[in-house]
């Protein structure tokens, strides 16, 4: 764990932005020693890894969880339970599936809409339209109400590129403050999680209020565990 790039984060982060620490693939030792140093909010992106953690992690009651992963509908019960944020929710039929687990257990869940802001067509994540038409039928129709609606959540175009990379958050956050106009009564539609290990800076310049750090804080990943 990189202690003094996390200790420099939190130092410097301005109030208003979460800081994620991504913590896949790194064991929980790891976590271990950045909630020694204040860190409370985590991220994972595998189902089965982040309800092993959360397993072992009972120690820590404080802490949160994100779930940043692509979530399928039969692995909900693995995710749900757990994270006090879903950040990765990319299509209808999740949606729909989250609504009913939420319904069947008496929960409301909290998640991000992972919007498609990318050049890579491959990224996965809504375009704008199906967002507006999620949001519509959420105010009008009060659909999805076992769904609380927190915001988007971008990746950038994979490219060394900033200015690219600045379009694209300059894209997703444009989008955000259009829909806050459109839709003053989803007052907790706030949230705009944007920016990683390489592109955090120009990510918080962009109006990010939370960001998703892994390698910085942990080191490389090592996939083959
Ligand atoms: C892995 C991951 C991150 C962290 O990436 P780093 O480059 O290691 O900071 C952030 N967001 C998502 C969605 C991820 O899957």
């Amino acid at each position: 764990m990189n202690r003094d790039f996390l200790i420099k984060m939190k130092e410097q982060l301005p109030p208003q932005i979460t800081l994620v620490a991504v913590s896949k693939f790194h064991p929980l030792e790891a976590i271990r020693e950045a909630y020694a140093e204040g860190q409370r909010v985590f991220a994972e992106s595998r189902p089965q890894e982040l309800m092993s953690k959360v397993e072992q992690a009972q120690d820590m009651p404080d802490l949160q969880w994100h779930f940043i992963g692509h979530l399928q509908t039969n692995k909900l019960k693995m995710v749900l339970p757990y994270a006090d944020l879903v950040q990765s929710v990319d299509s209808q039929r999740l949606l729909d599936a989250i609504e009913k687990w939420g319904r069947e257990h008496g929960r409301r869940i909290n998640v991000l809409l992972e919007m498609h802001v990318a050049l890579e067509e491959s990224k996965q994540g809504f375009y704008e339209e199906e967002i507006l038409d999620i949001l519509f039928r959420v105010t009008q129709d009060k659909a999805y109400p076992h769904i609380c609606f927190k915001g988007l959540m971008g990746m950038a175009s994979h490219t060394d590129d900033m200015e690219q990379i600045r379009a694209d958050f300059t894209r997703i956050k444009s989008f955000l403050d259009y829909l806050q106009d459109l839709f003053p009564e989803l007052e907790s539609f706030k949230e705009l999680s944007i920016g990683m290990s390489d592109d955090y800076q120009c990510a918080i310049e962009c109006g990010s209020t939370m960001v998703r750090i892994g390698s910085a804080i942990f080191g490389e990943r090592n996939y083959e565990k």
